[in-house]
């Protein structure tokens, strides 16, 4: 198993934010001719695992061996590989909100085999290998327990305990670890940020260089997730009573129906989240690794205030909510929940 635990530079050529040791091998992979037949990477949404896949799909399939472990990005097969129309490339992503079925995996088996009759790479990528139903997943397995010539899985997931051992044990597995804060800082540095910029932007991001980019390419995002977590340190000011008449106001604003009001919750409980883990951490005097440090002084107000137990308490309360509102709880009843924790 390789960790991206000890990355350190951006200067791996592909230009990846952290993930410098899983980077490495998997450029000596392609620079020793070893590249393995199926790769699994491993590890929370916004780590930048699509990018690391994306990166090492181009550089295998490049036709210009100018350079083995990069891609040229401007051939024939470059272009293809990009625009995701590449026909020995074969993305198997479910439609929204669907599990992937036997069907598109059966599907998937006959076209890696047609290609595999040529004397090419045939490429599946699976890019959230969790939404496989258990039928697709044992006919995963036969596929890849039995390879046709150069053919290579590429299969991520952000939940590798779903996946089943049988495919996973097969599969060079990649973890990717949250990005150190100074690599966030040096990138945002390099692409011109001011200092101040570049440590509220690297400390939001929490280690997800997904999130990285997003703030650093669109400063209102940046804006407005900064004043909805000021939003939230508000509510935690007032009362308990004008704390819960609040949120409610707040959701009011959100949409008049239920499903507006559940997806304004659902997008917003990171961030609540987020506030909870900061105060966890400055209580557990670890204050230099909060995420939103713009708010420091208010995030200190609040945990000396409170008992460690009352913020594991708002921390549940939050876990708990997203989970209710997956099963379609009022999203009115479930703020108040959250709002009522401490
Ligand atoms: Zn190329």
């Amino acid at each position: 198993m390789v960790s991206s635990k000890v990355s350190s530079k951006n200067d791996d050529k592909w230009g990846v934010i952290g993930h410098r040791s899983v980077v490495s091998y998997l450029q000596k992979n392609l620079s020793n001719n070893t590249v393995a037949s199926a790769y699994l990477f491993t590890g929370q949404e916004g780590l930048g695992k699509n990018t690391v896949i994306e990166k090492f799909l181009a550089a295998l399939m490049c036709q210009s061996h100018k350079d083995p472990i990069q891609s040229c990005q401007s051939c024939a097969i470059c272009k293809q590989v990009n625009g995701r129309v590449h026909p020995d490339v074969n993305w198997l992503e479910p439609e929204e909100n669907k599990s992937i079925s036997v069907a598109e995996v059966r599907d998937l088996r006959s076209r890696l085999g047609q290609t595999a009759l040529l004397n090419s790479y045939a490429v599946a990528v699976i890019s959230q290998t969790s939404l496989l139903s258990e039928a697709a997943a044992n006919a995963l397995l036969k596929i890849i327990e039995e390879p046709k010539g150069k053919t290579i899985f590429l299969l991520a997931t952000d939940k590798p305990a779903l996946l089943p051992r049988t495919i996973s044990s097969r599969c060079q597995v990649l973890q990717f670890q949250p990005v150190a804060k100074k690599i966030i800082f040096d990138y945002l540095i390099a692409q011109g940020f001011t200092e101040d910029k570049s440590n509220q932007i690297a400390d939001l991001s929490a280690g997800l260089p997904g999130q990285t980019i997003k703030y650093s390419q669109d400063g209102l995002l940046f804006e407005e997730v900064m004043s909805e977590v000021s939003q939230f340190i508000d509510l935690w000011e007032l009362s308990p009573g004008k704390r819960v008449g609040s949120i409610e106001r707040i959701l009011a604003d959100a949409g008049r129906d239920f499903a507006a009001k559940s997806n304004w919750l659902k997008n917003h409980l990171p961030i609540w989240l987020g506030v909870a883990r900061d105060i966890m951490l400055t209580q557990n005097g670890q204050s230099s690794l909060v995420s939103n440090s713009f708010e420091s002084g208010r995030i200190l107000n609040l945990a000396k205030l409170w008992s460690s137990r009352q913020t594991l308490s708002l921390i549940n309360k939050c876990q708990q909510a997203h989970i209710n509102l997956l099963t379609n709880a009022s999203p009115n009843l479930v703020a108040a929940n959250v709002m009522l924790s401490v």
